[in-house]
């Protein structure tokens, strides 16, 4: 085997350079990854795009990886050579407070993915830490790696809409129709919702999701949100609001579209130090329930994972584009466009 291997490199902020580096060694008690698919995320693209390490570069990013065991340490009995793994990109300690206690999106002792080079490349190494901790699920055989690869940003998701318990005859509004968005609407009808309205500024996104099941799209460029929502549902407003959008105006829109006892949840994340103002009377007044939201306990990263690979999961009008890794600027660009849902790289070629 070559001792070199391709990666996409970020060397600063939008500087991503496809080039040869070292291929990982194997850690002591641990395992090497022939990386298979891995998923091009919105948090990579930001990261790619700011200066997201402070000046501590080169990096690989990538986190949403499914590869074929390519070498394991001796006296590692967990993995062998050839089977195919999912990897969670963050292994829960499973023994502080938080883990304990359910919530191991919280953990304070979790192997985050960000300090280790990523998928972005043809192979990636994985310590005795994460052999021990596991958070790893083997693809039954045929599973398409690519389709499996889903499972990571579907984990947060499908925790989301868990968590706040969309259920039968409920009224859902997303704000934000980028996959994340798309993502919750399909699980929120899944769960029974019987409206669900999407809302994005951008009317290429709203296009994008045409392809779904969903009752109503709101161009928030053009229309109030607000007063549509509202309009939608008889004057009421949502019983549950999720904003999936990096804005501070999506998440005063969610808060003014939800109904009294509603609950709003602020699912992404708006620019550091950004403040939103909020007419806390509202909140008093209507009773809202405000909820934050971030990651997936482990439970839930399963069950995603099981879901992502189920046939009754329409992952195929998900993955709107496979690229070969080199193409990484180019599926960023079709990212950010809108023109791509969800692109999926491939750091080798496919194996017949
Ligand atoms: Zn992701
Ligand atoms: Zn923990």
């Amino acid at each position: 085997m070559s001792d070199v291997m391709d990666a996409a490199v970020m060397h600063g902020p939008g500087d991503i350079r496809f080039e040869q580096v070292p291929r990982p060694q194997c850690p002591g008690g641990g395992f090497v990854l022939r990386v298979d698919a891995v998923g091009l995320c919105g948090s990579d693209i930001r990261n790619l795009t700011t200066d997201s390490r402070r000046g501590d570069y080169p990096h690989i990013y990538g986190h949403e990886v499914v590869g074929t065991v390519a070498e394991v340490s001796s006296g590692v009995t967990a993995y062998e050579p050839g089977q195919r793994i999912y990897v969670y990109p963050e292994a829960h300690c499973l023994r502080c407070d938080y883990c304990r206690a359910g919530h191991h999106e919280h953990c304070t002792d979790v192997e985050s993915y960000t300090t280790r080079p990523g998928g972005f490349a043809q192979y990636i190494a994985y310590t005795a830490k994460r052999v021990e901790r596991g958070a790893t699920f083997t693809l039954p055989e045929g599973v398409d790696p690519v389709r499996a690869s889903l499972a990571e940003p579907l984990s947060s998701t499908y925790a989301c809409v868990e968590n706040i318990n969309v259920r039968l005859g409920d009224t859902v509004a997303i704000l934000g129709a980028g996959p994340i968005g798309v993502f919750l609407a399909v699980l929120s009808r899944m769960r029974g919702a019987s409206k669900i309205i999407l809302i994005d500024v951008a009317q290429e996104r709203l296009d994008r999701s045409l392809a779904f099941d969903i009752d109503h799209r709101i161009d928030s460029d053009t229309v109030d949100p607000v007063e549509e929502v509202k309009r939608l549902t008889g004057g009421l407003g949502a019983d549950k609001t999720i904003s999936a959008n990096p804005t501070t105006a999506g998440q005063q829109q969610a808060l003014a579209m939800t109904r009294p006892c509603g609950a709003v949840v602020f699912f992404g994340g708006v620019p550091e130090g950004a403040l939103t103002e909020i007419d806390s009377n509202a909140v008093h007044y209507n009773s809202l329930l405000i909820r934050g939201h971030y990651g997936a306990n482990s439970m839930q990263v399963q069950r995603a994972f099981e879901l992502a690979i189920d046939p009754v999961f329409p992952a195929e009008k998900f993955i709107t584009h496979v690229l070969p890794l080199g193409s990484i600027d180019e599926a960023i660009d079709l990212a950010r466009s809108g023109e791509a849902l969800k692109v999926v790289l491939q750091p080798n070629p496919e194996k017949e």
